[in-house]
């Protein structure tokens, strides 16, 4: 694959790049998406149903299990090559931003180290309502386990329809993309807000937007570069282009 040449001049003196990243990414790793995963018996319920504060307040322990399950099938994927071209980046551009709308941690796993997780972590479990954090909990399949400090239960660290997103995770994002000089946007179908906004601030203020993902988005009239196809393929040989 040939890159646009001026493409490739300017990564090798950028600054400030911010990259975004959406399910495709998690997608190659073989990694089904939230609807996708949904087979079953777990098919019979719509995404809010397993997803909301609402249904949490109803039936706690369906949802806890939809989770159990959802991490359990984390646990079978590595990140892709796409995920360690984005570490190759992160340690080449002086700053750095990864923002990513996936919950499965890969790119975490991967080491990507200056990153903004929009949607949170499905790894992490925190208590509803006094919000520590816990990395042990009773596996009790009867019951959801509960908070250590003030008995609440115990629930994953994302973010759940109807629910804001973590506003330190937002306001650093939106800085970010303000502020880059080249902004990624990866393996995202640039339809749920607010990050697909991100691409648009950065265009707004200046910045070029590459594009990757598999099929057209609402971002692609503003990008300067776009690429179709997996990630995976196409980061990898671009950072080679870079700076192999
Ligand atoms: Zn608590």
């Amino acid at each position: 694959m040939m890159f646009e040449s001026t493409l490739v001049e300017q990564l090798r003196t950028v600054r400030r790049l911010v990259a975004l990243t959406g399910a495709g990414v998690s997608q190659e790793s073989g990694l089904r998406t939230f609807r996708d995963a949904q087979t079953g018996l777990w098919a019979q319920y719509k995404p809010h149903e397993l997803a909301s504060p609402e249904a949490f307040q109803r039936d706690p322990k369906l949802v806890w299990d939809w989770y159990a399950w959802r991490r359990e099938a984390v646990k079978a994927v590595r990140p892709n090559p796409g995920h360690y071209a984005l570490v190759e980046m992160e340690k080449r551009v002086p700053a750095f931003t990864l923002i990513t709308q996936n919950v499965d941690g890969l790119h975490r796993m991967a080491g990507s180290q200056n990153l903004l997780e929009l949607h949170g972590n499905i790894q992490r479990v925190r208590c509803a309502d006094c919000y520590t954090f816990t990395e042990i909990w009773g596996d009790d399949s009867e019951a959801v386990p509960r908070c250590q400090v003030c008995g609440g239960l115990l629930r994953p660290d994302v973010v759940w329809f109807g629910e804001t997103l973590p506003r330190d995770q937002l306001e650093a994002a939106v800085l970010a993309s303000r502020a880059c000089e080249v902004f990624f946007s990866i393996g995202t179908s640039g339809i749920v807000q607010p990050a697909a906004s991100l691409g648009f601030a950065a265009h707004n203020r200046g910045a070029v937007v590459v594009e990757i993902n598999a099929e057209p988005t609402p971002l692609t009239p503003k990008a300067t570069f776009v690429m179709h196809g997996k990630s995976g393929e196409i980061l990898p040989r671009l950072v080679k282009a870079v700076w192999g």
